[in-house]
């Protein structure tokens, strides 16, 4: 029975945080059951962009200094790194300007942890993969003996939900990730190349950060959300299962959580996963706000043949829809669109919706807030 153990904490006071991380893994059996002396760790966060950490959109910088020092005090070499989102090129400048930004630089400081600025990238045969039999990876992940997965509790306007499988897509090399959106961009195979990436990568422990979290609009433009947790799993797919739990998700909503338990990695049932320290329904957050534009409309791509789905898609899907009075022009949409369907004239962004695949990078990636979610209106009069 997979185990995911759960501990409370407050704030993001290092001391806290550190205490809860500790409490929490102690159920899984301490840090030295997962490092061992002078193993180099990867501590993977999420720096999906160049935010701060309180806008909630990467992994508070306190969650990787407590990891480290914890990864130090058993005896091993922490290393903290992520290959950010977007258009980007993937250098040591961009990763410069993340760390610094998402306060990882002084979290790296205080802990004694290095920074990862090696931006070689490897394509690695995986035949193992369901979907993806070669993966194109961030070298550090070769290089490091150990993994420990560090995402943070989100809503995702593709993937309903972030957290601990999804968190692992960031060790494809930054905009890279986007052709593997044009590739996969069925729902449903999405998750599984998730899947696929988690496997490869095959993180030792995942601690998420679910002390204030992101509801509604996420993985970027969603709003701040308190959850008061930290959570920590061997198993990053039961973790998702617990995670979703808590706030409120059904796994049949989750598409990763659907396909992690056909593929035999986890159980869709709560019941089945072994929860240590808090109990669940101590630490509910019922009113934690869904993507529900999303929800809505995933029920039909397990019923239907693909290129039905496909057709229906572009009919009844949301769309990205740009806010002109918002949009500053700075054209980082357009930049990161992965089939290249949004053009900028006069300095806004025009969106050509008979080709664009519904992947909401543009949603995830502006940083004004400036593309909202819609739905046809005939869809919103059925569901009204
Ligand atoms: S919608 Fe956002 S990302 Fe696109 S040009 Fe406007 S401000 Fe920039
Ligand atoms: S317009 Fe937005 S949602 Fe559509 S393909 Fe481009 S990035 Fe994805």
């Amino acid at each position: 029975m997979s185990k995911v153990s759960i501990a409370k904490c407050e704030s993001y006071e290092i001391e806290k945080v550190k205490s809860a991380i500790r409490e929490s893994i102690e159920h899984l059996g301490g840090v030295s059951s997962f490092v061992k002396p002078r193993e180099k760790v990867l501590l993977k966060v999420n720096l999906l962009m160049r935010r701060k950490p309180e806008k909630v959109t990467t992994t508070h910088p306190s969650f990787a200094q407590a990891l480290a020092e914890l990864v130090i005090e058993a005896g091993g070499k922490p290393i903290i790194g992520d290959s950010p989102g977007g258009y980007h090129f993937y250098t040591k400048g961009t990763l410069e300007a993340v760390y610094e930004t998402c306060g990882m630089k002084d979290a790296a400081e205080k802990s004694g942890a290095e920074l990862s600025y090696n931006t070689d990238m490897i394509d690695v045969s995986y035949p193992e993969g369901k979907i993806m039999k070669n993966i194109k990876t961030i070298r550090p992940v070769l290089e490091v003996d150990k993994i420990i997965n560090i995402p943070k509790i989100k809503t995702h306007m593709m993937t309903v939900y972030s957290g601990a499988v999804k968190n692992l897509f960031g060790i494809i090399p930054g905009s890279f990730k986007a052709e593997y959106h044009l590739r996969f961009e069925d729902t449903g195979d999405f998750a599984d190349l998730l899947i696929d990436i988690c496997m490869f990568a095959k993180p030792v422990l995942t601690v998420m950060d679910a002390v204030i979290g992101m509801e509604g609009y996420g993985p970027t433009n969603g709003t701040p959300k308190k959850v008061g947790l930290v959570i920590s799993s061997a198993n990053p797919y039961a973790l998702d299962v617990a995670a979703t739990n808590i706030i409120g998700l059904k796994p049949e909503q989750v598409p990763t959580i659907q396909r992690s338990a056909a593929r035999g990695l986890c159980t869709i049932n709560i019941k089945d996963i072994e929860i240590l320290g808090e109990s669940l329904e101590k630490v509910r957050v019922m009113d934690f706000k869904k993507p529900t534009v999303k929800v809505a409309f995933n029920f039909y791509n397990i019923l239907l043949p693909k290129f039905v789905t496909k057709a229906l898609n572009r009919i009844i899907k949301p769309y990205p829809c740009f806010k002109m009075d918002v949009c500053k022009g700075c054209g980082v949409c357009a930049k990161s669109c992965p089939p290249k369907v949004i053009e900028m004239k006069n300095g806004k962004p025009v969106v050509d919706l008979n080709k664009c695949i519904r992947c909401f990078c543009c949603h995830e990636l502006c940083n004004y807030d400036a593309v909202d979610i819609k739905r046809p209106l005939f869809i919103r009069m059925l569901l009204r």
